[in-house]
């Protein structure tokens, strides 16, 4: 017997890398198992995976999630969360006073958390007087293409690879190379070669990279300390 169909709620939200005004809905319960088994696992591309899958149908495929910048993702998904497990999420902060330490109970309104930084901000750094590189925010496809042979085992590789997989083009004085005829391993190389103030160069660019951020004040429940945090990037807002 066919039982009765349940209506959709729709939302309206712009896409912070593009500006695209997009239409979603909250996820319901086949998704949210998806995800929550994601997280038990604790592998990062697993949740990854969910997330994209999730805000892949949530926004009526509407959005090519693949060329998203990672950043548009978490933001997306967490405007999504808001609107399917509530608003207000209860999580668990570490009180900032070392002889404490007690996990407190934080309810945040994740409906006003924002993505700080310019989202579309672009950078072309010259190195010498006639290399340099343009950089742009690294899409969800092209940070996967590149991290792929990378390995990650510490910050540094890490950092190297998101540089990597956000340069678009290298230049000299005669020519322009497009980022995406070259391998990983050719960008990676490249950027081995730079000096240490080259490099810093290119970091200012990673460090900018716009993050869900949001400041929390609350005041300990064991010791009474006055705490002042910061969480920052999707996994804070988990909890
Ligand atoms: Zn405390």
């Amino acid at each position: 017997m066919a039982l009765p169909q349940l209506n959709t709620v729709k939302y309206d939200m712009v896409i912070p890398s593009t500006g695209q005004q997009i239409k979603y809905r909250p996820f319901v319960v086949r998704e949210e198992k998806v995800l929550l088994t994601s997280l038990e696992s604790g592998d990062a591309q697993q949740i990854t995976n969910a997330m994209r899958d999730i805000v892949e149908v949530c926004t009526f495929k509407e959005v090519s999630v693949k060329s998203l910048a990672m950043f548009d993702l978490e933001y997306i998904f967490l405007k999504l969360r808001s609107k399917s497990v509530g608003e207000n999420a209860e999580i668990g902060i570490k009180c900032s006073n070392e002889e404490c330490g007690h996990m407190n109970p934080v309810t945040i309104n994740l409906d006003a958390v924002e993505l700080q930084g310019d989202p579309m901000a672009k950078a072309t750094v010259a190195l010498t007087d006639e290399v340099g590189v343009t950089l742009n925010y690294p899409t969800v496809q092209r940070l996967e293409d590149v991290m792929k042979g990378s390995t990650t085992e510490n910050q540094i590789d890490l950092v190297i690879g998101m540089i990597a997989a956000s340069i678009e083009s290298i230049y000299d004085a005669s020519s322009v190379y497009p980022a995406v005829d070259s391998t990983p391993q050719e960008l990676i190389d490249f950027i081995d070669s730079l000096n240490k103030e080259q490099f810093s160069k290119l970091q200012d660019f990673f460090n900018n990279f716009p993050k869900l951020k949001e400041e929390i004040n609350f005041t300990c429940e064991k010791c009474g300390t006055e705490n002042n945090q910061v969480l920052e990037g999707l996994n804070d807002f988990f909890g």
